[in-house]
């Protein structure tokens, strides 16, 4: 094999895949186009990378260098964008800090990532004065505010953002260096135990936006994502980099509007306002859109919607069907940098019901993407639509690890491939279905029981608001079901009920008969995790000692 290795002239370039490259053709193509902050900020895209150049030399002279890392604590904001490319390209590592966790978390990862810098908004400015003389690695903090008020604070700032910002160069020479060096890192609480740190490179981080591109870009019926689409993410930049997506729309160089705090009638007025067409967040935020007044006044018929983070349940997706959004599912996880999978509508011939089953599909893998079902020899289960397994991946833009943590890394990589701890089943027409996830099955009495799929039943009656569904131990039947309901103002409905409509479904076949062993418990609220999903890990652990 070592024969085929191309030749190289010697002054031929060796490109790099490099953060830095992404932004060499928008920046020449589309100068003018906007980068906008809430109703607050506007930038063009030239101004915008003048404004990297800026940020690369305030960085420089508070003293961060190449092989440091700088953490960001904000919301969605026009200057999370500057750092994710002004940071890497630096030759720095982005430590996107998980806002939601609680402080003590928070100071796990700040000195787990050993960060140098802290660029965070004022907002979180108690949170870190609560863990102050504990984070030992921290040497200051830049300031970022959307005002010019001098907040009162203890902790050693070395300037404040717009201030450096303007004080700086417009100008920098990014130099080239591995494609394979760290770029971003950030924490997951999706395992059990403490947050852990994954990682991506350069090259992994280009080769995923270019694999995104062509996913988003090609598909041809419903769900695309191209040069004339204003795209919003709402999807916090602190999770899996907003999905990636900020890398592509900034690589396209499409207008970008940037709300801040997630408030739900800002983010209804930015898409009136602003006729944002391409979103993509968890089920949770879209609902609470759904929820809010304006939703039903806005014309949502040019807004397509990419939900992810969490299966979409069928009733949601016609409910924003109806609104007319382009609304469909993709499928990923903090360790895949995020993309493996998109579920765009590719058949003209289906009828109205069989089209929302595809959009609530997990999806096809995207280019590059080597996804395979397995049970637990690896063997690859049949693609019937109805035979389970664990989700195993291969793709260019893995984490290859846990940071500094080698047995739950070679647990994550055993066999050589990536284990997703999701168990879905694959059809003919290759679109898999998440089930559940590994840790959420529940077992009874030898069977396997799908939690997700209780949860869409009990989701469908017009009473309740919310269910989730877990596994609790049991001496006699290993895990018993026990589903937790919170019904929807003014609604009547009781267990007995209910059990009866679950029930039904075992008569219809659709549900093994195990379930008769379910219980309801009625709440006023089901436990969130910080990035809005059920938090079943605290829910077991809650309701097992209940
Ligand atoms: P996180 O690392 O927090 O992004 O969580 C990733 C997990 O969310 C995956 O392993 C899945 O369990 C779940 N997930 C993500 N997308 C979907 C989806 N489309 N359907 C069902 N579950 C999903």
């Amino acid at each position: 094999m070592q024969d085929n290795l191309i030749p190289r002239t010697e002054s031929a370039y060796d490109y790099p895949l490099l953060i830095k490259n992404l932004l060499t053709a928008p920046a020449v193509n589309n100068p003018n186009q906007t980068i906008v902050y809430r109703d607050l900020q506007r930038f063009t895209y030239a101004e915008f990378k003048q404004r990297v150049c800026r940020l690369a030399n305030a960085l420089t002279a508070v003293g961060v260098k190449a092989g440091d890392t700088v953490a960001v604590m904000d919301w969605d904001t026009h200057r999370y964008l500057e750092c994710f490319y002004a940071v890497p390209m630096l030759g720095a590592v982005l430590h996107t800090v998980n806002i939601r966790l609680s402080p003590e978390q928070i100071l796990y990862t700040i000195d787990h990532a050993e960060d140098d810098f802290i660029l965070v908004n004022e907002e979180f400015l108690p949170l870190l004065e609560q863990i102050k003389g504990r984070i030992d690695t921290v040497k200051g903090y830049v300031l970022l505010q959307d005002d010019q008020n001098q907040p009162k604070t203890s902790l050693p700032v070395v300037g404040e953002y717009e201030t450096l910002l303007s004080q700086a160069a417009d100008t920098f020479a990014f130099p080239d260096f591995n494609e394979n060096t760290r770029a971003t890192t950030f924490y997951t609480t999706g395992t059990t135990g403490m947050p852990k740190g994954v990682y991506f490179s350069h090259r992994q981080l280009v080769l995923h936006t270019l694999a995104g591109m062509a996913a988003l870009g090609s598909t041809a019926r419903q769900g695309r994502l191209h040069q004339e689409d204003v795209y919003m993410p709402i999807t916090p930049m602190f999770h899996v980099h907003a999905w990636g997506v900020p890398y592509i729309a900034t690589a396209l160089g499409i207008k970008q509007v940037y709300p801040g705090k997630y408030l739900p009638e800002l983010l209804l007025r930015l898409i009136d306002t602003e006729k944002v067409t391409f979103s993509h967040c968890v089920p949770t935020i879209l609902h609470l859109l759904m929820s809010h007044p304006l939703f039903k006044e806005i014309d949502l018929s040019n807004w397509k919607v990419l939900i992810g983070g969490a299966a979409l349940p069928k009733t949601m997706c016609r409910a924003a069907r109806d609104r007319g959004i382009d609304i469909y599912s993709g499928y990923g996880m903090s360790e895949t940098c995020p993309v493996l999978t998109l579920a765009n509508v590719a058949d003209d011939d289906l009828n109205d019901d069989e089209e929302l089953d595809i959009r609530c599909k997990t999806g096809r893998p995207i280019p590059l993407v080597d996804l395979r079902i397995v049970d637990e020899q690896m063997q690859d289960v049949p693609a019937d639509g109805q035979s389970v397994g664990e989700i195993i991946v291969r793709t260019p833009w893995l984490t290859q690890g846990y940071l500094k943590d080698q047995r739950n890394s070679e647990t994550l990589w055993r066999g050589g491939y990536l284990h997703t701890g999701d168990v879905a089943n694959r059809d003919a027409n290759n679109y898999i279905k998440i089930t559940d996830r590994i840790k959420d099955v529940i077992k009874i009495g030898g069977e396997w029981i799908s939690s997700l799929e209780v949860e869409d039943f009990l989701a469908a009656r017009p009473e309740v608001a919310e269910a989730a569904v877990i596994g609790l131990p049991d001496p006699k039947w290993g895990e018993k079901p026990l589903a937790l309901v919170v019904k929807k103002d003014s609604a009547e409905i009781s267990e007995k009920e209910l059990l009866h409509y679950i029930r039904g479904f075992v008569d219809k076949g659709l549900i093994s008969k195990q379930i008769v062993l379910l219980k309801i418990e009625f709440v006023d609220g089901i436990e969130k995790t910080s990035v809005g999903k059920t938090d079943k890990k605290l829910l077991r652990e809650k309701y097992q000692q209940g």
